[in-house]
């Protein structure tokens, strides 16, 4: 016997070994039979099934150690802010960013790009300046900055992409002028899975001095992210679609543009006194953390976080890069299949349609004979 191989004969290295069934055990939900046979759940992208590590962590923290946080002298409330505060700084390591106080907890990407719009927007664009998206945005990374047109006269701009779902990146770059004021963008798109040259297009911005926004909802659970490296100056991603709980996401920005940012909502814990002629705010991130938060979500996170480092993205990206390859190679050979979103840097989403067949049709027949769950309205 080879030292790498084990006593099933399994010859691959443990240490790069991608151990699918044992990560499949840690979801209990996929245990259970639907219609009779084994769940097979492929709608990730709209919203990932949690990890039985995620659920304990929220039981046992409600169960022993659950108080609101930041205002207790007594000693629940200091072990919850505590859990609280140590999640911040696991989600700071795991995005790379330079300062805890960088990591806004929100209620998920949609919130983090309001509050993006109506904070740093409304005190920067005015009537004429132009926001840059792109086409293959997610509806949350156009419908907030349509409002903040509105509301301010300023005017969208789109930069186009190719057939197989590539941004443009000379018509992008067309598209920064003098007017432009901000860049918002998707890491992966929802529906095509294309990764985007984020580096490539933070450079590009700069150059014009533009700040660019980054949509990591679909990029934090399949790519490892360094918002340094990327040195984007703010990125959004959703904890429910990184096997974490649903309603609570992060918002992380550069230290600068969050403290010279006002608040977003005003309450409690927003402030630091207040009185009926004036209020001042308190230091980032708590300013923009108004209200008791999801302390029990925000714990729940760092769970999820933590097991997903444990796994490691790097091994994450590598083993869907082999399942993309394989399932775009036999779905493109299925008579009537058309794939959409074909880009060379491509995430494990896929989008097809088939000819003659509505989707939603499909998407029913899949469930109810298959079964398979799959997202059918995009
Ligand atoms: C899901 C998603 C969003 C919105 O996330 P919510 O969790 O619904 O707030 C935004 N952008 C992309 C690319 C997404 O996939």
């Amino acid at each position: 016997m080879r030292p790498n191989q084990d006593k099933t004969g399994d010859e691959r290295s443990p240490s790069h070994q991608f151990e699918v069934a044992r990560i499949r055990e840690a979801f209990p939900i996929l245990k259970q039979q639907v219609r009779g046979k084994p769940l097979v759940y492929l709608d990730n992208a709209a919203s990932a099934q949690k990890p039985q590590v995620v659920i304990d962590t929220l039981s046992q923290f409600y169960a022993t150690s659950y108080a609101n946080i930041h205002r207790g002298i007594h000693w629940l409330s200091e072990r919850a802010t505590e859990a609280y505060e140590s999640a911040r700084a696991d989600i700071q390591r795991f995005l790379g960013a330079a300062e805890a106080s960088e990591i806004v907890f929100v209620r998920g990407t949609t919130e983090a790009i309001n509050l993006v719009a109506q904070t740093y927007g409304r005190t920067h664009v005015r009537a004429g300046d132009e926001i840059l998206i792109s086409t293959m945005e997610h509806h949350s990374n156009i419908v907030p900055w349509q409002m903040l047109c509105e509301a301010t006269g300023a005017v969208l701009r789109v930069a186009p992409i190719n057939d197989g779902g590539e941004l443009l990146l000379d018509e992008f770059e067309k598209l920064l002028t003098p007017r432009t004021k901000l860049v918002a963008i998707a890491h992966v798109s929802n529906v095509l899975g294309t990764i985007n040259p984020i580096r490539r297009i933070v450079e590009l911005a700069h150059r014009h001095d533009v700040p660019v926004f980054v949509d990591g909802a679909q990029a934090v659970p399949h790519l490892a992210v360094d918002v340094q490296a990327l040195d984007c100056d703010f990125y959004a991603f959703s904890g429910h679609k990184l096997f974490g709980p649903t309603g609570i996401g992060v918002l992380y920005g550069k230290a600068a543009l969050l403290e010279a940012m006002p608040p977003y909502q005003g309450g409690g814990h927003m402030i630091q006194s207040v009185t009926f002629e004036k209020t001042t705010y308190n230091k980032v991130p708590d300013r923009f953390e108004a209200g008791t938060p999801h302390i029990a979500g925000v714990v729940g996170l760092g769970a999820a976080v933590a097991f997903v480092r444990a796994i490691g993205l790097e091994a994450i990206t590598a083993y869907e890069r082999k399942l993309l390859a394989y399932a775009m190679d036999r779905a493109s050979k299925i008579a009537g299949v058309r794939l959409i979103g074909t880009a060379k840097e491509k995430a494990g989403v896929i989008s097809f349609v088939v000819d003659g067949v509505h989707p939603h049709d499909l998407g029913t027949f899949l469930d109810k004979f298959a079964p398979v769950t799959i997202a059918h309205n995009h």
